[in-house]
Order: C-alpha cells, then structure tokens, then sequence
C-alpha cells in the first residue's frame, strides 16, 4: 500500500517542484545514466549514484514498487562530446593492451564493489549498451524513416534541424538551437554532418577501432546517447516515471535522448527529470579528465595526500547526505573530520534507544517530530533537514537519559520503529565500530582494552572500571560485544 504522501520532485524540465504522481501506481519506473567503466569510479560519480539510491530507499519506503534501471556504458562513450575523438574503452584496452571487455569487467567489478561498500543498494536491472545493439540499431532505422536521421560516409546522424521545426531541442537545458548554432564552429572531422549540433546514432569505425558491429550502413558502434533511450523504454515504457543523473549529463546527454525518443515513439518519454548536483574537491569539480579525484579506497585507507586520516564509508555517506542532492557539495579535510563528529553522536544516540528508561508519560510531542521527518523528505528527498530533525531527537534522547524528558512504553516501541526507518532504511546508515579510522588513536586503544581484558581476567575490577571511566571523560565509549571490546568516540 502506499502511504499518504505529499512528495514533491524538483523537475528540471519545468525549473519546479512538482507533487509526485507516478503514471502507473503503485509503480514507479526510474532510470538512471550508469557509469562508463574505463576506470575506478570515484568519489564524485558516488554521490550521484547516492543520490539516487536516497531517491530509490524513500519510493520504497512510500510503498512503491521500484523499478529501478540503470546502465553500464560498455561502448560508444567517444573521449569528445562532439562525437570525435576515441572510445574511452577502447582507448584503455589499447594503453593497457586488453581485451576491451577485460577493461570493462574489471571496472564494473570495481563499480560493484565500491557501490556496496557505501551500503547502495543495487538496481533492479542493470543493462549494458553491448547487450542492447539490435534495439540500437533498429531505433536508428526508424529515425532514418521519419526523416530525422541521415546516413554520411557509413555514420549515421540525428538531424536536429529537422527536429526542432517541430520540437524543441533545447527544452530541457533551456538551450536555444539558433544560440547553440551561431556559437559552433565547424569542427575537425565533423563534415559528415550536416550541422555541428547533430549528433551520432551510428558511427562507422576506423581500421584501427576495435570494438565494432555489422550494420545496415558500415561495421561500426553505437553513439553514447541511443543506448540510454533504448535501455530506459526497453525495461520501463515509452514513457516513464523517473530519469536522473549528473547535472553534467543535462546537456548534451540528456538532450539528445529526449530527441531520439520523442522522435521514434513521437512522445514524451520521462515525466520528472532529476539532476544531482556536483561534488568538489577543495573547491574544484572532482573530474577524471582533470585529475582532480579522489578514490574511495585512497579515503577509506587514509592513503592520500588531501586527508589527514582515513575515513569509513559510512562517514562519507553521512558527509553527502548532509547537503541536498541538488546543491554543490565541497569535500575537504575539515569538512570530513566534522562529518565523522556528527555521525558519532547520531550512532551514539541510536544506541542508546533500545535502553533508554520508560516512564509513565511522554514529555515530548514525538506525533509531530515523525511528521516533521516525513514532511523533510516530502520536500525534493530533502536528506539535510531530515538529519536536523534527528538530532533535534538526539537531543531528546539524551534528555530522556538524564531524566529531564520521559518517554512511555508505546512511544519507546514507536521511537525504535521510526529511527530504523529513517536511519537505517531510508538513509542507509549504520553504526560501526572503531571508527576513528585515526592510526595512532586505534592503536593506543587496542593497548587500553588489552590492559583492561587483563585487569578483568584477573578480576581487577577497580582498574577496568578505570579505564572505562576515564576514557568515557574524554568523550570515549567502550563495548563490550561478542568479537570483543569496541569502541566509539562522541
Ligand atoms: P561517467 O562514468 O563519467 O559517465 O559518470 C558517471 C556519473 O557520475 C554521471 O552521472 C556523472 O554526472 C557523475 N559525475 C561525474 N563527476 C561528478 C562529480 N564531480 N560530482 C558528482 N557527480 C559526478
Ligand atoms: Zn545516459
């Protein structure tokens, strides 16, 4: 059943926010660009599929049935947008002298990995543009039919003239064609065209290409743009629900997709578009052709040379969720050691719950502080003040155990249910042990608990008690667990 909602989507098409409605409840079909998996991803891609996978955990937690796609481009990502250049995999495969398919396996793997790593959840379907080339090749044809494709030299062209005389390519960059041709030049290379801004269904591949096809018009590959269109109406409709991906992708990308579908199947194919916003890095798009990346395992090992320690991925996880999808967010040295506080404190509190002393009433108006939480994601997946709202419950937690606030036996159970919820479902978090992730700081705890096992087994209460008490004046929790002791700072 899906719950009473008010959610609210930022669609980029009309610059608004707009009430949800999905077209077919209680589905909902979303897609999703995946990556292009010529090397690791990193962290900056993360927070776009993060953003995503908030998007996918809340649907869900409304009650719809998701069907979430999202791609890997294993062809056709050509290194220039306007469509020169070599193939991204291609290009690897050649530097590191591999199969093509043995670059994108291992990036894919590598994709996977990191993507679990950060508690994403996977995608109902997760096509590849390799697996989709009949689809391609056949929508290609219908364009050539309709008249809005042309075949040249054995590459075949969208025609974005002919398009826009009755559409309008630009609508949801908020473009205009004559700007857009008045600013482009003719390019090396591009004289197959008739106009810079078309762009390729089908490119014919050079002798030296290796990852190439039979087709109606050469041996050749797919553009980057046809695979998204086929992929995202093959699995959920002519027309869908849902399509995101970077902000970067708004253009050309996303553009050309809207083209190609609205031409082939002569509507509409998405009916929210969602664009998450870009990570920096100290103050600079993070960016595989600039340089300016950083790694999830160069942040997890603390191995870099912008950190001043490692981090666990759940305190990256907490660090984007803390700025709204649509905003730019910075990472930085400083930011993360403030990540890594809040997220302690909010583990903390979520620990403490289960044994929080119940009294006869509750002091506090808990009705309205699940409201408030709901009404926060209702608002464009609004992450940022969904956390405020859980530390203002931090608050009253810590409150509850000083014996300033009560809680009552049924607003304990409910407090529980809906801190998973929120926490752990909808925000993917987890508490964790040791999280420090600070070398020296690990270490010099191991020694305090192997101190203090030994007090224990010689039944030294006074010493251990000690420790704990002493650490625990220095904001130092220790735990006592099956695996052994843990610990977690405030
Ligand atoms: P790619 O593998 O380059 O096609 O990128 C995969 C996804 O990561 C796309 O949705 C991009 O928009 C997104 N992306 C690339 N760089 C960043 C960044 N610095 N911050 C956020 N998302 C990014
Ligand atoms: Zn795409």
């Amino acid at each position: 059943m899906i719950e009473n909602h008010n959610l609210h989507i930022y669609n980029t098409l009309s610059g608004e926010k707009e009430k949800f409605e999905s077209l077919n409840p209680p589905m909902v079909g979303m897609y999703v660009c995946g990556p292009t998996v010529y090397s690791d991803v990193h962290i900056g891609n993360l927070r776009t599929f993060m953003s995503f996978d908030l998007v996918f955990r809340y649907l869900k937690h409304l009650g719809y049935k998701v069907r979430y796609v999202r791609n890997i481009t294993d062809v056709g990502h050509l290194e220039s947008n306007a469509d020169t250049g070599e193939d991204k995999i291609s290009k690897k495969a050649r530097l590191e002298q591999l199969e093509p398919m043995e670059i994108v396996h291992r990036y894919t793997h590598d994709f996977h990995q990191v993507l679990e790593s950060f508690n994403n959840l996977p995608p109902s379907i997760e096509p590849t543009a390799t697996g989709h080339l009949i689809e391609q090749i056949e929508i290609t044809k219908t364009l050539i039919e309709k008249g809005l494709a042309y075949e040249s030299e054995g590459s075949v062209y969208f025609d974005v003239t002919k398009y826009n005389q009755e559409h309008n390519y630009g609508e949801l960059s908020k473009r205009n064609i004559e700007d857009l041709m008045a600013n482009s030049r003719t390019l090396d290379g591009q004289d197959e065209k008739r106009n810079p801004q078309d762009f390729a269904l089908w490119k014919k591949a050079s002798a030296e290409h290796i990852m190439r096809w039979p087709s109606p018009w050469s041996e050749g590959f797919p553009g980057w743009h046809l695979e998204c269109t086929v992929m995202s109406t093959k699995y959920l409709g002519e027309q869908f629900d849902i399509h995101g991906g970077g902000m970067d992708l708004k253009f050309p990308h996303h553009e050309c997709e809207i083209a190609q579908a609205k031409g082939a199947f002569d509507q509409a194919p998405v009916k929210y578009w969602m664009h998450a916003n870009m990570l920096t890095l100290n103050g600079q798009k993070m960016s595989k052709s600039t340089g300016n990346t950083i790694l999830p395992k160069e942040l997890f090992s603390g191995d870099n040379h912008f950190f001043e320690k490692a981090f666990h991925p759940m305190v990256v996880r907490f660090f984007m969720l803390q700025a709204h999808y649509r905003s730019v967010l910075d990472l930085s040295n400083e930011a993360m050691l403030a990540a890594e506080k809040g997220f302690n404190r909010l583990m903390l509190a979520g620990k403490s719950i289960e044994n929080l002393p119940i009294s006869e009433n509750t002091s506090f108006d808990l009705h309205q502080w699940v409201k408030l939480c709901h009404e926060k994601m209702d608002d464009d997946f609004n992450s940022p003040m969904l956390i405020a709202q859980l530390f203002d419950m931090v608050k009253y937690i810590n409150a509850i155990l000083d014996g300033s606030e009560t809680i009552n036996q049924h607003d304990h159970i409910i407090l529980k249910m809906r801190w998973d919820e929120f926490v752990h479902q909808i925000l993917g978090l987890y508490a964790v042990e040791n999280i420090s992730g600070n070398k020296a700081l690990d270490g010099a705890m191991q020694l305090l608990i192997e101190q203090r096992d030994k007090a224990r087994a010689n039944k030294d209460w006074a010493t251990s008690d000690e420790i704990r008490d002493r650490l625990a004046q220095y904001g130092i929790t220790l735990k006592d667990g099956k695996e052994g002791t843990g610990y977690s700072v405030e």
